[in-house]
């Protein structure tokens, strides 16, 4: 999934622990191989070959994450959007990448963005892509999907207490050992070295996308992985969105999309849902929180 995964599991010993993280790699394993699209033997690549071709069935988990996404969509404006992967030709995080892409190249590569081009039909289980060369993506939402089985798994399997650390996005259950609730930190993007507070979790996932670890610098100005759908040009203005919900899939998919709606849009979509919450830090380095969150700055 491109990403590294910690997972840490409360057991009686080490070989049970071991036993049962063994069982939730292979559970993201196989996700990885429904989602990837890097890998051409994928049903999501078998959707994207055939954009603009014929409807492609695919597995019913797969299918309901495609129609979950789309739902994001609607509920963040097209903010978030899984077709955003047209795009990726144009911006390039790699350190490759020199100069602004020309206009021309940015309003071409959004032609064929659009998550209502995205045909599903539930009976038959199927997916297609209307445009020919449009594609999906899972990138923005994959990760915590994938926590989210996989600690799925291990609540089935008799796990009382654990935590799936998805490269910084948090999922935790149960309390630790000492009867305490796991805690997460906020990290300060100035300063890497240095929280800026700590908050209690007991069920629920914690997700941060932030612009400060994949971005590409062009004329002074820092542009971000997560691009704005809408306009093809990368979200701007925002260092870093944590956001705290009952699910890693929902937190994944909507601190990408405050990343691309901003902070005034961005919270008050957030306020208006139950049990989700969020932590912004703009450019400047101010934080903002939505309206029912307590920090403990450090
Ligand atoms: P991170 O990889 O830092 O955890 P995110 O979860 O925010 O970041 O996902 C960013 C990835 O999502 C990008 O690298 C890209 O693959 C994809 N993406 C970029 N913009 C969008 C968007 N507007 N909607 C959906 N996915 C996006
Ligand atoms: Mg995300």
């Amino acid at each position: 999934m491109g990403s590294d995964f910690e997972i840490t599991v409360v057991a009686k010993d080490s070989i049970a622990a071991n036993n049962q993280i063994d069982r939730a790699i292979a559970e993201i394993r196989r996700i990885e191989k429904l989602i990837s699209s890097w890998d051409s033997t994928s049903q999501t690549s078998e959707i994207n070959r055939n954009a603009g071709i014929k409807v492609v069935k695919v597995d019913k988990e797969l299918y309901d994450l495609v129609e979950r996404a789309i739902g994001i969509s609607k509920l963040t404006d097209g903010a978030f959007d899984i077709t955003y992967a047209s795009m990726d030709r144009i911006w390039r995080f790699d350190g490759s990448m020199t100069q602004m892409p020309t206009t021309d190249s940015i309003e071409a590569s959004v032609s064929k963005v659009g998550y209502e081009n995205i045909v599903l039909n539930k009976k038959n289980q199927t997916v297609f892509l209307k445009l020919p060369g449009m594609k999906i993506g899972f990138g923005a939402i994959g990760k915590g999907y994938a926590a989210d089985k996989a600690k799925l798994l291990l609540i089935k399997n008799g796990v009382s207490s654990g935590i799936i650390n998805a490269s910084g996005d948090m999922n935790t259950w149960g309390v630790r050992p000492n009867g305490e609730p796991w805690k997460v930190a906020i990290t300060n993007p100035m300063n890497k070295n240095k929280a800026y507070g700590m908050l209690p979790i007991t069920d629920g996932a914690v997700v941060t996308s932030g612009n400060y670890e994949k971005f590409v610098t062009l004329n002074n100005k820092r542009y971000s992985h997560i691009i704005d759908p809408r306009t093809g040009y990368p979200a701007s203005g925002l260092i870093s969105v944590t956001v705290f919900a009952p699910k890693a899939e929902l937190a994944d998919a909507l601190a990408t999309s405050v990343f691309v709606m901003g902070k005034e849009v961005g919270l008050s979509r957030i306020n208006q849902l139950p049990k989700v919450e969020c932590v912004i830090i703009d450019e400047k380095g101010t934080l903002f929180t939505s309206n029912h969150i307590k920090i403990d700055t450090l």
